[in-house]
């Protein structure tokens, strides 16, 4: 899905990269802001948009003074020339003339159509929001091939395979092995997994995320979602992607070659290396605000089987990927709708990926060749899941 190899940078005048970062306010959102905040002069926030705390929103718009600010929850009108309010926001700050890059930073269905239009527009994507990927992965790559756009990801296991590739032909991969953390629940015994408490599901061992991700990681419904992710973006077929449970979550993902030599990306923990790394690529540059790894300190690293039995939101999101159409959208709507839910305390944990089951197996006509049919299945898969609780 990358389409070439050069930098944003590549065959312009030497000037400060525009970024428009979508979903500012979020986990992945202020990270972004920290890694620019050490970057200097290279990088130029040109574009902000947010859901909700717009006290933060408003402090980030004092410090980096875009030149658009948008506001997803409103009426839908524009207050003045600079701001926004509304859906249209996105796609308004994706798509601008002084706009590079674009840091697809929002959760969920929500950021799909500013991927597509940033895309069309020539923009280079740096992807987190990786349900667009799920939701579309056939009609976002047609808008890269149509625009010139490119996608970079920004997910730690995706940004570890991209640098494990690099530049050689998909021919030479045999396989692709994708490293979980195995979130909370790695090695709680399946009857406890009934009583799972919303509290058990927001601790994460190993990475500090936005609430539905960490549910995601939980269920293992986000490692389902980075299979589909890393079939589009790579071109792999789903019998060559593998996940492995890595509690320590030091190894981001590793890449066999035909050959039978494994290379794979380390490091602490940290969003902060494949946010910076999806706005620079090819290209590596410095950036003081990590200590040195340690392997020793990292050390042991581990890995064992992923319990599928126990978390069958991982075999059901690569059911639904093989499957393809609007499989995989019916499974992102349901997984967002049910997980909703369950942040609210009126499911168990369990419910999620019974629910999730449950809507594919309802809706498994429906059309998926459009994103009008896909907006469609979506809204069915929504419906379905709150219908079984009602
Ligand atoms: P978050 O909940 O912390 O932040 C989401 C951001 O999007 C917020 O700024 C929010 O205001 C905005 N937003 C929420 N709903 C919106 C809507 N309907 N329309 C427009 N804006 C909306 O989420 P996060 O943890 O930063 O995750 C963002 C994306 O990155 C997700 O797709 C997630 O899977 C992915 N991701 C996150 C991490 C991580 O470490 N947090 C790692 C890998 C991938
Ligand atoms: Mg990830």
């Amino acid at each position: 899905m990358r389409r070439n190899a050069a930098s944003p940078r590549a065959g312009r005048p030497v000037s400060a990269l525009g970024v428009a970062i979508l979903g500012s306010t979020g986990s992945i959102g202020t990270t972004a802001l920290r890694v620019l905040e050490r970057q200097g002069g290279r990088f130029r926030v040109a574009a902000l948009t947010a859901h909700s705390n717009s006290e933060l929103l408003g402090e980030q718009v004092l410090r980096w003074t875009p030149g658009f600010v948008g506001i997803v929850k409103g009426d839908g009108h524009a207050s003045h020339a600079g701001w926004a309010l509304g859906e249209g926001c996105l796609v308004r700050a994706a798509t601008r003339p002084d706009v590079d890059i674009v840091l697809n930073a929002i959760v969920g269905a929500a950021g799909l159509d500013a991927t597509i239009a940033a895309l069309e527009a020539g923009k280079r994507v740096a992807l987190a929001n990786k349900e667009t990927l799920v939701i579309a992965g056939a009609i976002v790559a047609a808008a890269a091939a149509r625009g010139g756009g490119e996608i970079v990801p920004v997910d730690s296991e995706h940004s570890a395979i991209l640098q494990c590739i690099g530049a050689r032909p998909r021919g030479e991969v045999r396989r692709l092995i994708l490293t979980a953390s195995g979130g909370p629940f790695r090695d709680w015994p399946r009857e406890r997994l009934a009583r799972v408490t919303l509290a058990d599901a927001l601790k994460h061992p190993t990475w500090n995320m936005g609430r539905k991700i960490t549910v995601d990681s939980a269920t293992l419904a986000n490692k389902a979602l980075e299979v589909i992710e890393a079939h589009y973006l790579f071109g792999i077929p789903f019998d060559r992607i593998e996940v492995v449970v890595h509690p320590q979550s030091i190894v981001h993902s590793m890449v066999e070659f035909v050959d039978g030599s494994v290379l794979a990306q380390l490091g602490t923990p940290t969003m902060e290396v494949p946010v910076l790394y999806a706005l620079t690529h090819p290209e590596r540059v410095a950036d003081g605000g990590l200590p040195p790894f340690d392997p020793v300190a990292a050390s042991p690293l581990t890995f064992e089987p992923v319990r599928l039995d126990d978390f069958p939101a991982l075999r059901l999101g690569r059911e639904a990927g093989i499957r393809g159409g609007a499989a995989p959208a019916v499974f992102n709507a349901a997984n967002e709708a049910a997980v909703a839910l369950f942040l609210e305390s009126r499911i168990a944990f369990t419910d999620i990926p019974r629910a999730i089951g449950d809507a594919l197996d309802a809706l498994d006509r429906m059309d998926g060749s459009s994103r009008d049919a896909l907006g469609l299945a979506d809204a069915a898969a929504r419906a379905h899941v709150r219908g079984q609780f009602a």
